[in-house]
């Protein structure tokens, strides 16, 4: 009889899990399977909502699929206590990291493993398509998104990886008792949740895609842009931690939707899901993009580093409606709408001239749905330094960008309490009601919501001069 390890991560699901179906199909009659989680101190280095949510979603794979078995600290120490107690350990199947801190903890792993004997089965999991099978005709890496969703398109997807559920529950072994409890340093996972999370891991993913075919893909394309509508899918939360796999979305929206009704929505929504692979792909392709600029001649712009100011951006406090609403959707809730996410980063770069890795680490710290290529990426974007970003003289304008796209200010109302009464007319720009006006409405510029920061023209002017001059 021999021990098979899966070593679960960002991959908290039982079913379509592709190391998890590969291991319980291989075990023997007499063999068992033991669920391995490894607590990294690199995962619970600044907890903030982004871990809580990481982590309510391992506590509810632990109740509802486990028992997962934890190890802690760094790679050495953690496996030496794995096989401490697993003396009969054979083969270890995991889901591999392609990029970042993943990649570099997996190798480590994998130089001991090799060490000890143990027979290990990676795989590429998270993405739809792996960092390196949308290639270009000579073989190469897309810098562009439209070419390579074509070529995305194309591909045949990988089917879905259903777990053989019966056999693995026979195997299944529970010997968490001779397992330390990592102790107050590293469990995470008997803290108080920093807020009220309601839709954790599998079976809150499984309803909320069904909720979501059954009729607001449809109308996706439109309403994906509007913050105030429940019209986007919610899956990223999920497919960050592994809930929901990319392939379990793409196949459910081919079989789930209705040919006969508006298909625009259903085709915009397989875009988002390939624009998740494109940025995968991008930090695969280019593993300093956290640090640094693609775009060579971006790098070196002089910053402004006036903390102060990235406060108030932080809390919401920029007196620019639109944007402090977002801030406050991110901070309340670890997750902002994606219209928000590009206005906020543009704001932070282009009219405060503020480094974008500064925003970029506060969205780390924050965001439920935190993943590191899709971030680096959304940032690299809006600061114009990335492959294939806005260009550097397109800057959002935060007043137009709300008037678009919460035209009645029902988004800027639901998060800022002080305005709940400002008429529409002034929803926008509340500074430029008259004292009368603001006396009614209950909302004092200065005293109740700030002015705005900055003067957005002068701001827009500046940002396209210290660019053009990077780029001269
Ligand atoms: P939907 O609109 O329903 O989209 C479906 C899925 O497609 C998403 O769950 C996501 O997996 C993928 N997707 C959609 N838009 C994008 C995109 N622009 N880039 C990559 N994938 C996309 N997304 C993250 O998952 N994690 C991040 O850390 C992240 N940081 C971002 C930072 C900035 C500055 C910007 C502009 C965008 C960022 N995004 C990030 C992309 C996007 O905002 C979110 O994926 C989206 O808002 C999640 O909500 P949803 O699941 O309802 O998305």
């Amino acid at each position: 009889m021999t021990t098979s390890i899966v070593w679960i991560r960002n991959d908290l699901r039982l079913g379509d899990n592709i190391a998890l179906k590969e291991a319980v199909n291989h075990l023997r009659e007499e063999d068992e399977l033991l669920l391995l989680f490894h607590i990294h101190p690199e995962l619970v280095r600044d907890f903030d909502l982004q871990q809580d949510y990481f982590f309510q979603t391992v506590k509810v794979f632990n109740e509802t699929s486990g028992p997962l078995h934890f190890i802690y600290g760094e790679e050495e120490e953690a496996f030496h206590s794995l096989f401490e107690v697993v003396t009969d350990a054979g083969d270890i199947y995991f889901n591999k990291a392609e990029t970042g801190f993943g990649k570099k903890r997996d190798e480590r792993v994998l130089a001991l493993l090799e060490d000890k004997g143990i027979r290990v089965h990676t795989y590429i999991d998270h993405p739809l398509h792996g960092a390196e099978e949308v290639t270009k005709k000579d073989g190469g890496l897309y810098q562009v998104f439209s070419p390579y969703f074509k070529q995305w398109q194309k591909l045949p997807k990988p089917g879905m990886q259903q777990v053989d559920r019966d056999k693995l529950s026979r195997h299944l072994t529970d010997r968490t008792e001779e397992f330390s409890s990592g102790g107050e340093k590293y469990n995470q996972l008997t803290k108080k949740p920093l807020r009220d999370w309601q839709e954790v891991g599998e079976e809150a993913a499984l309803q909320r895609l069904a909720a979501f075919l059954d009729e607001p893909v449809y109308y996706y394309d439109e309403d994906r842009d509007i913050p105030s509508k429940d019209g986007t899918s919610l899956m990223s939360r999920y497919l960050r931690t592994g809930a929901i796999s990319p392939r379990t979305v793409y196949h459910r929206v081919m079989q789930d939707t209705d040919g006969r009704k508006r298909q625009d929505g259903v085709e915009s929504f397989i875009r988002e899901l390939a624009f998740r692979d494109f940025y995968h792909m991008v930090y695969y392709n280019h593993p300093e993009a956290g640090d640094q600029e693609l775009t060579e001649k971006f790098r070196g712009i002089p910053w402004n580093e006036d903390e102060e100011i990235f406060e108030r951006w932080k809390r919401g406090e920029t007196g620019f409606p639109f944007i402090d609403a977002a801030m406050k959707q991110l901070n309340e809730t670890g997750w902002m709408h994606n219209r928000a996410r590009m206005a906020v980063a543009s704001f932070l770069t282009k009219d405060l001239l503020i480094d974008w890795r500064k925003g970029e680490r506060y969205f780390h710290q924050k965001l439920a749905d935190y993943e590191a290529a899709s971030n680096i990426g959304g940032w690299q974007w809006a600061a114009s330094t990335g492959t294939d970003a806005v260009p550097y003289f397109r800057v959002f304008n935060p007043v137009r960008q709300s008037e678009r796209f919460d035209p009645h200010g029902e988004y800027i109302k639901a998060w800022i309490p002080a305005l709940a009464d400002v008429p529409k007319t002034y929803i926008h720009e509340p500074h430029k009601m008259p004292g009368e006006e603001q006396k009614k409405a209950g909302c004092i510029i200065g005293e109740d919501y700030p002015e705005p920061m900055v003067d957005h023209k002068r701001m827009r002017e500046r940002a396209i001069e210290v660019y053009k001059q990077r780029k001269d």
